[in-house]
């Protein structure tokens, strides 16, 4: 069996020149997930399947550019009749906290009517139609999960946004794809710590995870997108791309 992995948004933190921000469709056997919801990143999931045809919803962390878009989705999905709710969403703390308080002055609606959420943290495991999903915690200023998809030997891992560490390494272990931030460009001591990784970074936790494929994302409006594919290049020896938007890919 393969994954299917469509990009939906690129861009890192914020949206860019016809860049969406962080949203990944990934489909297979028919289960269809979306794996975080961006700025935008919904409008392009739309090109692919209806919100309403969607089996579950997974977000990193509650960063808006990985989650703001659940809001026009819970408008979308709470006035569409052929909906049948709930939509299962799996989360780390605060992503549910920080939506449901954007929702709050909207009187009798609300945001469980349409979303069935559920809590996940390190080492947390759950199986979504053929999918096997595995979490595993991520260095990041607020509660984030990286995320391993299985499904009958394809392996995809999205690193969500990372600073790296023996985390990340260990749960991207031979990936067949591994989707991982790269925000940064040159030397690592010139942005704040503990937040994102550099191309090069990626490329060396791809290395000692000994994936098959390193696609890079999330890179930042002002990195030079060229200098984080030629520095992942030089500290990973299998292929790597840059994710575009649109761009799709089968695992396995
Ligand atoms: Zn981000
Ligand atoms: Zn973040």
């Amino acid at each position: 069996m393969t994954i299917d992995l469509t990009v939906l948004g690129s861009a890192g933190s914020h949206t860019g020149e016809g860049r969406l921000c962080s949203g990944y469709l990934v489909e297979s056997g028919g289960t269809r997930l979306l794996l975080d919801a961006g700025n935008g990143a919904t409008a392009n999931l739309q090109r692919f399947v209806a919100l309403r045809d969607l089996d579950a919803v997974v977000v990193s962390h509650r960063h808006v550019d990985h989650c703001i878009d659940l809001i026009g989705c819970y408008y979308n999905l709470r006035f569409d009749p052929a909906f049948d709710p709930p939509l299962p969403l799996y989360a780390p703390d605060g992503v549910h906290a920080t939506l449901t308080a954007l929702l709050s002055g909207d009187g009798p609606m609300a945001f469980d009517d349409v979303y069935a959420h559920t809590e996940v943290a390190h080492g947390d495991r759950l199986t979504i139609g053929p999918l096997q999903l595995s979490f595993a915690r991520s260095r990041h200023p607020v509660p984030t999960v990286s995320t391993r998809i299985e499904a009958a030997g394809a392996t995809l891992v999205y690193s969500g946004d990372s600073a790296g560490g023996p985390d990340l390494v260990e749960i991207a272990r031979g990936a067949d794809l591994f989707l991982c931030e790269a925000t940064w460009a040159g030397d690592p001591d010139a942005y704040p710590r503990d937040i994102h990784v550099t191309g090069a970074q990626a490329g060396a936790i791809a290395q000692q995870a000994g994936v098959g494929r390193l696609v890079l994302t999330h890179i930042a409006g002002g990195t030079d997108r060229d200098a984080v594919l030629a520095e992942a290049r030089d500290a990973f020896d299998g292929p790597v791309e840059l994710a575009e938007d649109l761009a799709r890919y089968r695992v396995g």
